[in-house]
């Protein structure tokens, strides 16, 4: 929009130009601008269609949980090593989080380690349908 003669990205607000409204983040928006989770989810060995559905069920449990708190939510990060990583802001996402994703795959998915920052699982190699 246009303001005062310059193009901004600010909404139409009240305010004089000169008047600096702080930057005002909750802590939940801050955790996910500076992609610093509370907790990370560390998923080695999945496969692509494997990722998909850990991210996918990641976003429904998501849903769930940030209906009763806000502050519980994604915090998107990159993966290393081949490793699917999920971020999370708070500590009740990360623990639901990994039981749904216990419940889900009980036979796939072993937890390697955990802590209170970080859960490390694997993905384990599926046997295949017996072979003929
Ligand atoms: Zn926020």
């Amino acid at each position: 929009m246009l303001t005062r003669g310059r193009w901004t990205w600010q909404p139409r607000l009240n305010v004089p130009a000169d008047i600096c409204l702080p930057a005002v983040l909750c802590p939940a928006c801050q955790r996910i601008r500076d992609k610093d989770p509370h907790h990370l989810l560390r998923v080695e060995g999945a496969s692509a269609a494997q990722e998909k559905a850990l991210r996918a069920l990641a976003r429904r449990v998501e849903r769930a949980e940030s209906a009763t708190h806000p502050q519980e939510r994604l915090v998107p990060v990159e993966g290393d090593d081949g490793a699917v990583a999920i971020g999370t802001t708070g500590p009740h996402l990360a623990r639901r989080l990994l039981s749904a994703v216990r419940r889900t795959w009980k036979r796939e998915v072993v937890v390697v380690r955990t802590n209170d920052v970080e859960t490390r699982l694997r993905w384990q190699t599926t046997k295949a349908p017996r072979a003929r």
